[in-house]
């Protein structure tokens, strides 16, 4: 059964702040947790981003093997999409070398009482679980704030292997364009 589209927000070929070493970056379309101070709002409307193809997004990925060590998707929501997200998951884990980790704002809680979403963890190496709470904000590493938990089904990372990663990098383009990646470091 072929897998249905993927809403995508964006697509980083090369970071260095979203997990150990450097890594491309998928940003899903659409989340409704409405965490407050979400440092993501643009990626919440349902309907706006790209509508790609898992092929069309599993090829990106796939051109940055050589540059990268993993993949890392984040939101937007991800587990929204998980029938997408197992398509893309299993193509990355079966055809390629990279390692995937995954962001999702839905407490574990929640998650370990939904099935339907086990399959996705025989995919990934890394989940990284918990909505963004203001109160709690540390913006250190990976992570936005204190609640976040780290859930490990390989033994490809440990958590020390996270302590490592910058919090935020900026690229400028070529046209002098400036875009910001990771936890915004001035925002309280
Ligand atoms: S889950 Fe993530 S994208 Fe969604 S509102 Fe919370 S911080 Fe923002």
């Amino acid at each position: 059964m072929s897998s249905p589209a993927l809403q995508v927000h964006a697509f980083e070929p090369l970071s260095r702040s979203n997990g150990p070493g450097k890594r491309a970056v998928l940003w899903v379309q659409g989340c409704h947790l409405a965490c407050p101070g979400c440092f993501n709002p643009d990626t919440h409307p349902m309907d706006a981003g790209t509508s790609l193809s898992v092929n069309e997004v599993f090829e990106q990925i796939k051109e940055q093997e050589h540059l990268v060590e993993g993949i890392t998707i984040s939101g937007g929501e991800p587990l929204l999409q998980p029938r997408a997200l197992l398509g893309l998951l299993n193509r990355v884990k079966h055809e390629t070398a990279l390692s995937c980790i995954v962001f999702t704002g839905f407490a574990w809680g929640a998650i370990r009482e939904n099935p339907r979403l086990f399959p996705l963890f025989q995919h990934m190496d890394v989940l990284i679980a918990g909505p963004y709470r203001h109160s709690e904000r540390v913006a250190a590493g990976l992570v936005g704030s204190a609640n976040k938990t780290f859930h490990f089904f390989t033994d490809r990372y440990t958590l020390n292997d996270f302590s490592q990663t910058p919090s935020a990098e900026v690229f400028l383009a070529a046209d002098g364009s400036i875009r910001f990646s990771g936890i915004d470091p001035v925002q309280w």
